[in-house]
């Protein structure tokens, strides 16, 4: 299965301070787990993304917040939400964390590869459609679904997303699209406070999966695995999105779930073999949350190892 790495340097220029556990750090620990691993690194296609445009991140934003962000950056940075910060390079760093899910999306319409994994941030998940939050300043991968659907690369694509944290920007970012289904399985309560499984959305096509932190990993994937199948019984897509979040790992600073790099695997592998039934093996991963360094770059690995259907 051919796989794409796809990473682009602006990532690196959002520059959130040390002291931030959105920090740089965690976007340098991929490259250097994947040295490890040279077998993976030789089989990937490493590809640097193009930036999206104002008009693509308007698929989901509001045109004013997006000259804001661009403002903001441009006179050097500030804060945009209570703990979301932009610097000078932030508005490049997210308009290639985008642009990467648009690369990724494309690539896998055209044949060029089947799978893609964006390692990029800041992450988007949080993002709304008039204002930052939780350290996203855009949602790539919301901006994403409908990119593929107004341009005819998909026609219904399942969006899952295992990060903690409850993916509350991708929800009010895609319920109104019927054409999208938005599986997330998060902490409950814990921040941002929604995704209740009571939230489905005005056309039933939100599964939220709250969960207590704590838990024997098997119930979190089980969960999760089994909202997939809920979500598509009777309906395929033909493009899986992963909002790929390792703060979902055991002994992550910002979760308490209990995940270990096999549940990754397992994961992976379960989505990918759905995907292979659905669409050919048609998935775009892009990273999101994930706080312990080290912890995010094995796991990158994992997750890479399983998209590419290595042993
Ligand atoms: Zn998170």
């Amino acid at each position: 299965m051919t796989l794409a790495f796809i990473a682009h340097p602006d990532c690196g220029r959002h520059d959130t301070g040390w002291n931030h556990p959105e920090h740089v750090g965690r976007l340098r620990a991929i490259p250097r787990a994947l040295r490890q691993d040279p077998q993976l690194f030789e089989r990937l296609i490493h590809h640097e993304p193009r930036h999206a445009t104002p008009g693509e991140l308007a698929l989901a934003h509001d045109p004013a917040y997006i000259e804001r962000v661009q403002r903001v950056a441009v006179a050097g940075g500030g804060r945009l939400d209570a703990d979301t910060v932009a610097s000078e390079g932030s508005w490049d760093a997210a308009c290639a964390a985008t642009g990467a899910v648009l690369d990724a999306i494309e690539m896998t319409a055209n044949g060029r590869v089947r799978r893609a994994f964006c390692a990029v941030r800041p992450p988007g998940h949080h993002a709304l459609r008039e204002h930052a939050m939780g350290f996203c300043l855009f949602g790539s991968v919301a901006i994403g679904a409908h990119y593929a659907l107004g341009g005819a690369l998909a026609q219904r694509v399942l969006i899952v997303d295992w990060d903690v944290h409850h993916g509350n920007g991708t929800q009010a970012l895609v319920q109104g699209d019927p054409r999208i289904r938005f599986v997330s399985m998060h902490q409950y309560p814990w921040y941002p406070g929604t995704g209740d499984a009571s939230e489905v959305g005005p056309h039933r096509t939100l599964f939220n999966v709250p969960m207590a932190p704590g838990l024997p990993a098997v119930q979190y994937t089980d969960a999760l695995l089994g909202a997939i199948d809920r979500a598509t019984t009777g309906w395929t897509p033909d493009l899986v999105l992963v909002s790929a979040g390792f703060d979902s790992l055991a002994g992550d600073p910002l979760g308490g779930f209990t995940l270990e790099m096999h549940d990754v695997d397992l994961l992976t592998r379960e989505i990918g073999a759905r995907a292979d039934t659905w669409c050919g093996g048609r998935l775009v991963s892009a990273l999101e949350g994930g706080y312990h360094p080290e912890r995010l770059g094995e796991a990158c690995v994992v997750h890479m190892r399983a998209l590419a259907g290595f042993s």
